[in-house]
């Protein structure tokens, strides 16, 4: 673990818990309490980033896993870690909830590397904190697999997330109701050791507004623009007026980019949402296979929708109203924070724009022309249960020169599209006349801008991946974990380095949804307690 060098600015700057007890209570005056965690009875490595382990100048000796497992899972703590779980609030299916907090986190401390990079290490699941309420601190595998494998796969995407350094199983059992039926299931618990610049959320400034504790919202704001936006210079008025409008850009950018690769969060309450627009908390979230905008993973989300694909964007923005509203005190007047919001709806509306272009291998946008453009495919990728990631990949492969368009038969699908679709049958009448009229018109544009086929299929194959965290792999990792088997952890870590280049040892994780995840929960049907 040599190499490790702590510099705990968070505890150091910010008012601290002065009870250091843990029992499920309201903090008040503090942002956050000192824990100790739990500790595994029997901690294993089963899976390891080493991208992550290098940003920590960190370096892993195989002899050494042992002492690696037993420092992530929070069995040993280094000298230099200042065990903490930090408190916030959040609005929860857009109602405002209280307290929350840390209930299953611990941040270690905070580790700056030779590049002068400061890197928070959170566990996740090593233990009850105050924030606990009446969970129990503790994460059972199938959901720290889930949290590892998407972390790092959405960062080899080009999505900002929070990343994954390690997996390690405690050698306990997490008694949970995954469901909430009824059906109480004892399961292995498991730690997933996260690292991120700052793990701080709307919800850590909500919660001081609500209480007009003023004096340790303008703490928290003012350490939190010292330390993780400093080219905003020092706190006033204005700078809180400007970080807020960063705040809303870098926010918009992020859901843009969960839009272009086909992720629904499950749970955009505004405890989940980053202040630096990083992709947190991977609960029941799910990937799109059917590209279908109302569809939710969460099960506790059912009812309502309000965290469906589609309506991921319309939610941030509320969640940034939430935010703008908690940081009003420090600004004093509105205008500047309705400034802020419109930054978001502006940079939003542009880089979808942008991103929708690049998906096409289109170059230039032309309005009108290319707006309907875009709303007749999304049209016609919902008409009938069409794969997003398949879709995008393959249309990269349809010919637009007049030569190739003119190579299939009359009236058929391009054959590279044919494979997109759930169910062949449907491809048919009406529909393929819809599909062909788009590609008709998409194939004319391209010709219009006059970008060659090879160039265009390399652009799109740089933004439209191939291979995506299915959900059904997911679950397919998590059956084989459970019986003690981690290779496909592994395998599939592997894989999603490197989701946009064709691996073709490793077609088969390229595959539309098989029948059997249809329904399987796990597969389409998650909850918070993923
Ligand atoms: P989430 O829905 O995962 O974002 O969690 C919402 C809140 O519940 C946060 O305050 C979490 O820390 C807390 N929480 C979730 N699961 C547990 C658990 N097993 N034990 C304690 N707190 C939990
Ligand atoms: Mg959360």
């Amino acid at each position: 673990m040599d190499g490790l060098v702590f510099d705990n600015r968070f505890t150091r700057e910010l008012p601290a818990d002065p009870e250091t007890a843990v029992f499920p209570r309201q903090v008040t005056g503090a942002c956050y309490s000192r824990v100790k965690p739990a500790g595994a009875s029997r901690p294993r490595l089963i899976a390891h980033a080493e991208e992550v382990s290098e940003l920590l100048d960190l370096s892993l000796d195989p002899t050494d896993a042992g002492e690696f497992a037993r420092v992530f899972s929070g069995t040993r703590i280094l000298e230099g870690m200042d065990p903490v779980a930090t408190c916030y609030g959040g609005h929860q299916f857009g109602v405002w909830a209280g307290q929350l907090g840390d209930g299953r986190a611990i941040n270690l401390g905070e580790v700056v590397n030779g590049r002068g990079e400061r890197w928070v290490l959170q566990l996740k699941g090593a233990g009850p904190t105050p924030y606990a309420r009446k969970g129990d601190g503790f994460a059972v595998l199938r959901s720290s697999v889930r949290e590892f494998l998407c972390s790092e796969a959405m960062h080899h995407l080009g999505v900002p997330s929070t990343r994954a350094l390690s997996l390690v199983s405690t050698g306990d059992s997490v008694m949970r109701d995954m469901l909430y039926d009824g059906n109480l299931k004892m399961e292995p618990g498991a730690v997933v050791c996260r690292v991120a610049p700052s793990f701080t959320r709307f919800g850590h400034f909500e919660i001081f507004a609500s209480r007009r504790d003023f004096d340790t919202l303008r703490h928290l704001a003012d350490h939190t623009i010292r330390t993780d936006f400093p080219h905003l210079g020092e706190p006033s008025p204005e700078v809180y007026a400007e970080w807020f409008a960063e705040v809303c850009r870098t926010t918009a950018e992020m859901v843009v980019h969960w839009m272009r690769v086909g992720f629904v969060h499950g749970v955009m309450n505004t405890d989940n949402m980053s202040i630096l627009g990083l992709t947190i908390d991977y609960g029941p979230y799910g990937w799109l296979e059917g590209f279908d905008p109302d569809w939710t993973p969460n099960t506790t989300d059912a009812a309502g929708r309000r965290y469906r694909f589609g309506n991921q964007p319309h939610v941030a923005h509320w969640n940034l109203g939430q935010l703008g509203n908690a940081l009003l005190p420090l600004v004093g007047e509105a205008g500047p924070l309705e400034e802020g919001l419109a930054t978001y709806a502006r940079t939003f509306d542009a880089e979808w724009g942008e991103m929708m272009l690049r998906k096409l291998g289109l170059d230039t946008f032309r309005k009108g022309e290319d707006e309907s453009l875009f709303t007749e495919l999304h049209a016609v990728l919902q008409a009938v249960e069409t794969d997003m990631t398949i879709f995008f990949r393959r249309l990269a492969d349809v010919g637009t020169q007049e030569a190739a368009a003119g190579g299939e038969p009359d009236g058929e699908l391009p054959a590279p599209l044919r494979d997109a679709y759930y169910d062949p049958e449907v491809v048919s009448g009406r529909f393929r006349a819809d599909i062909l009229a788009w590609l008709g018109r998409y194939r004319a544009r391209v010709r219009q801008e006059g970008t060659p086929d090879p160039v265009r299929r390399t652009r799109m194959n740089q933004v439209n991946p191939k291979y995506v965290l299915r959900n059904y792999l997911a679950q397919m990792a998590i059956d084989r974990a459970e019986q003690d088997d981690f290779t496909l952890v592994s395998e599939l870590l592997d894989l999603l380095r490197a989701p946009y280049d064709e691996q073709p040892e490793r077609e088969e994780y390229a595959a539309k949804r098989p029948e059997w995840a249809r329904h399987r929960v796990g597969c389409s049907m998650l909850s918070c307690s993923s």
